[in-house]
């Protein structure tokens, strides 16, 4: 049995070969699944009931022509499949989540306990309005926070995530031009330095972008974007924090040019966590930005729950903002449906969903906001900009920091795989911290560096958690660095070893069939 210079205990040995060794390929408690399909015969069934009556068939030829194909399954073995593969999933709830650009922070419980309020869980989306007062009150209250928290005149609350809160933004720019009679304008500028979603949004809504180059610190080249300014420009998509985790600094010169030249300002504010309490996005000339409940305001997200995504209006966006909103009428709060003339949202264009938004993060984010306060939603952003520069400091002398002599960074750091040894990459590294029991950070993104590996601790980890997950990240970098070869197949304690995650996203293969070969082999 080899023992590796990189500090395994030496108990462990290859891990890989001790798998072969069981029996039945379990290690332990981490247990080997098959697929459903492999477990269960379609010949069979679970369950143990009498034929039904023959009766005469209503379906004609919608009637089934063979059989349902379905395994058949008895329900602890239904149960014992899903949990065990429930069991293979990394979550907060289970340790530090350092994917950057995400923030999985924890989800406090007492939200938890507010959203399963039967008068805010129970309720049917056509329910009468005089029945749900409550819940229209919880979403005005939600509404006022976003708005006075951002600065901004009004906010749309139904956009149902961050890219989808992009569209609503580009939507409502797009109605406010044609308004003008200026639809001729078909530009919006991105600088590099923004998030995947923005060049995406604004080309699906019909725009041409244009990109604008980054600086050597890492911020928008503020003279190159003034001078791409024109009258063919809609507007630009500004990330702020951006994604290099800095704070574009020039955003209220940018938008005081942006304005002068008759475009808008979209904000990509999806990281407003890291300056909720500090920075009002409507001090900075921003016209339209969405807020992502599911990281500033930590509803769960990542397969543990939908997004939310609001947009806040400037007053000169507000008129096209989306439908519905709700509005308080004397005592009484209304659903507003349609556009009013004169009134706001007069020139609306028109509807995101077909109802009102995401009721369980309304409540979840709501109780977040008002169970910190305004002194503790300041600290929010305080604390995950710390914990990042902690991060960021005790990391650098291992990791290659390409922005580290920018200035603090906000709540993400960002390393690169410069000083790595020939023929290691940032994905060894990704692939070593599974090893340590880690979800790896964002790898590959930004695009700006080369080998990005994205680390967005949060506010929520304590010192000890940051100082494991740092010890952790350090040694797999250190190895990495001095080219140990048993990284190259790292994971080894993972279910699974490497897998082809590109030819898996490429051509994903969502239905079972006998004779589907496993991703690996197909890869061949
Ligand atoms: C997460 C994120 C988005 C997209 O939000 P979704 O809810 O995943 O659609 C957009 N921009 C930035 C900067 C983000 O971090």
């Amino acid at each position: 049995m080899s023992v590796n210079q990189s500090g395994w205990r030496p108990e462990m040995g290859d891990a890989s070969q001790a798998a072969q060794a069981t029996f039945t390929g379990n290690r332990a408690l981490m247990l080997e699944e098959a697929l459903i399909f492999e477990i269960g015969s379609t010949e069979t069934t679970g369950v143990d009931i009498d034929a039904a009556p023959k009766v005469a068939s209503r379906l004609g030829n919608h009637a089934r022509k063979g059989a349902i194909g379905l395994p058949g399954l008895s329900e602890p073995e239904a149960v014992r499949h899903y949990t065990r593969l429930s069991r293979q999933n990394y979550a907060i709830d289970l340790g530090l989540f350092p994917l950057g650009s995400c923030t999985m922070k924890h989800n406090p419980r007492l939200n938890e306990r507010m959203a399963r309020l039967p008068g805010f869980a129970d309720l049917h989306p056509l329910g009468p309005i005089d029945t749900v007062q409550g819940a229209l009150e919880l979403i005005h209250q939600l509404a006022h926070w976003l708005v006075t928290l951002t600065n901004m005149d009004s906010v749309a609350m139904s956009p149902k995530a961050g890219a989808h809160g992009e569209l609503c933004g580009i939507l409502a720019i797009k109605a406010a031009l044609e308004k003008r009679g200026e639809g001729h304008r078909k530009v919006i500028l991105v600088p590099e330095s923004a998030h995947g979603t923005n060049p995406a949004t604004a080309a699906f809504a019909g725009f041409t972008v244009k990109a604008i180059p980054a600086t050597a610190e890492g911020r928008i080249d503020t003279q190159a974007l003034k001078d791409r300014l024109g009258p063919d420009v809609a507007g630009v998509m500004i990330t702020n924090p951006n994604t290099c985790g800095l704070f574009e600094r020039d955003l209220k010169e940018i938008s005081d040019a942006v304005h002068a030249a008759g475009g808008y300002v979209y904000c990509d504010g999806a990281n407003f966590n890291a300056i909720v309490g500090r920075v009002r996005p409507g001090d900075l000339g921003v016209d339209a930005m969405h807020i992502n409940l599911h990281k500033t305001f930590s509803t769960p997200h990542g397969g543990g729950g939908p997004g939310s995504g609001p947009v806040v209006f400037s007053k000169a966006l507000t008129p096209f903002a989306p439908l519905p909103f709700v509005e308080k009428q004397g005592d009484r709060f209304v659903l507003v449906e349609e556009e009013t003339a004169g009134e706001h949202h007069a020139d609306s264009f028109g509807r995101m969903v077909a109802f009102h938004g995401q009721m369980g993060m309304f409540t979840r984010a709501l109780s977040y906001i008002l169970s910190h306060g305004a002194d503790g939603l300041k600290q929010v952003a305080e604390d995950a900009v710390l914990n990042a520069n902690y991060v960021l400091r005790s990391l650098d002398d291992t990791l290659d920091a390409p922005f580290g002599d920018s200035g603090p960074c906000m709540h993400e750091a960002l390393f690169s795989d410069a000083n790595l040894a020939e023929g290691f990459s940032t994905l060894d590294v990704a692939k070593g911290l599974i090893d340590e029991g880690y979800h790896p950070m964002t790898v590959y993104f930004p695009l700006v560096v080369h080998g990005a590996m994205l680390v967005e601790p949060t506010e929520t980890e304590s010192k000890a958690a940051l100082d494991q997950f740092i010890g952790a990240l350090k040694s797999v970098g250190e190895r990495a660095k001095a080219g140990d070869a048993a990284l190259k197949s790292a994971p080894h304690f993972a279910p699974r070893r490497r897998l082809d995650e590109t030819l898996a996203a490429r051509k994903p293969v969502l239905a079972w069939k006998d004779s589907v070969a496993p991703v690996a082999e197909a890869a061949e």
